[in-house]
């Protein structure tokens, strides 16, 4: 099956009870059982298991090349969970510019039961290495990462994590299934916020795992039963909705962004732009040996923190707003707002610079989002 095709195909069946195309929302939280312990489809208790909830956890296993899916009520509740595999003492390396949030739980919760950590940039594959200590046990990346895309090589961290005997845990958020798949590159779990393109809407707050080995979906399927950060009904209909139109949605922001890019590269008021579709992006070859398209986050830097207020300010399409990957496009200035909370010295070191801006391109008409930009960007240059 090609990628479009799986979309709406795979792990997808129509409803056992009535040929429904649809698999309906079984708003339901329990079931009845023949006898003490029969269960008609295997169906008990909505926390261990929904059909609707069923029905995303197989198309997401699908999409990702895994075995088996498990959805949750956030990205963070995802991320928690695999976190959850681990014992204390235990030692994961994590990459230096993760998600915020997968920042905050390591250091804020996780820390507290005796798990510890290493943020390292894992660009390069040495420093993942020189890392690895006797207790290590897991690897968390994220590429293209937030906001600088910057680019892990998934099958080299994969193979050196495979050497030492720990799990490679790949965030797949920006590139999603229809252009990255992470298991076939040799990591062990995908997690995702499906918050944002899976969903591509806007009007959901949802976390994915997968994995394809029978053990580790065994541990990963205890721990979201007995801890309970399961998604609901409801919200799993919308994501199985989302998910059909994925591809569709991504070859529009594609367009968007490759264009965007183009503009920007030109443009007297942009000092530098970060994307691994420029040539001299840091690792694009890596990006694009793994990944079959470009991811519809760009970042730019203009002169100073005052110039990138001024231009949020005279956008007319990217709206200003933190979150990423719906249908509609954003602008926002990390400095001031997604990375406020991060020390100005600290964020300087990791290459935020204060009038760097990062949009999130939408499925709108390609030369109104050009032009939208280009205008704004013109009225920073006039005083
Ligand atoms: C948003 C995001 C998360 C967190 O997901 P939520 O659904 O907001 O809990 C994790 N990783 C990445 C890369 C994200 O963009």
């Amino acid at each position: 099956m090609n990628k479009k095709t799986l979309l709406i195909h795979g792990g997808q069946t129509t409803d056992p009870y009535t040929g429904a195309v649809t698999t309906p929302i079984y708003q339901t939280s329990t079931y009845e059982q023949d006898e003490i312990g029969a269960l008609r489809q295997g169906y008990e208790y909505s926390r261990s298991a929904n059909p609707t909830r069923t029905s995303l956890e197989s198309v997401i296993a699908s999409l990702e090349h895994g075995t088996h899916g498990f959805a949750f009520g956030s990205g963070m509740a995802a991320m928690s969970a695999v976190i959850m595999l681990l014992n204390q003492g235990d030692h994961i390396i994590v990459g230096s510019d993760v998600y915020g949030g997968t920042y905050r739980v390591m250091t804020k919760v996780f820390n507290r039961y005796g798990i510890t950590f290493d943020f390292v940039n894992t660009t390069r594959i040495e420093n993942i290495e020189a890392h690895i200590q006797e207790n290590t046990k897991m690897v968390f990346i994220e590429t293209p990462s937030n906001p600088l895309l910057r680019v892990t090589d998934i099958q080299a961290v994969s193979q050196l994590a495979k050497q030492h005997g720990l799990l490679t845990v790949v965030d797949n958020t920006f590139m999603t299934p229809y252009y990255q798949t992470p298991l076939t590159l040799g990591a062990d779990i995908v997690v995702h916020s499906a918050t944002k393109y899976l969903g591509g809407h806007s009007d959901v707050v949802a976390g994915l795992v997968v994995v394809q080995d029978e053990k580790l979906a065994e541990r990963v399927g205890f721990i979201q039963n007995a801890t309970g950060g399961i998604l609901g009904p409801q919200d799993s209909y919308l994501l199985v909705r989302g998910i059909k139109t994925l591809g569709l949605r991504l070859d529009q922001i594609e367009r968007n962004t490759l264009a965007i890019v183009e503009m920007l590269k030109q443009h007297k008021a942009v000092v530098k732009v970060y994307h691994p579709s420029l040539e001299d992006h840091l690792n694009a070859d890596v990006h694009r040996r793994q990944s079959e398209g470009m991811p519809g986050v760009v970042s730019f830097e203009v002169q100073d923190a005052e110039t990138a207020k001024k231009l949020v300010t005279q956008t007319q399409y990217f709206t200003l707003a933190e979150s990423l990957g719906a249908v509609e496009s954003l602008i926002s200035v990390p400095s001031l707002m997604t990375h406020a909370s991060i020390p100005a010295d600290v964020r300087a070191k990791e290459g935020i610079a204060d009038g760097l801006v990062r949009l999130s391109l939408g499925i709108e008409d390609t030369e109104d989002l050009v032009n939208d930009l280009e205008n704004a960007l013109n009225a920073t240059l006039s005083k």
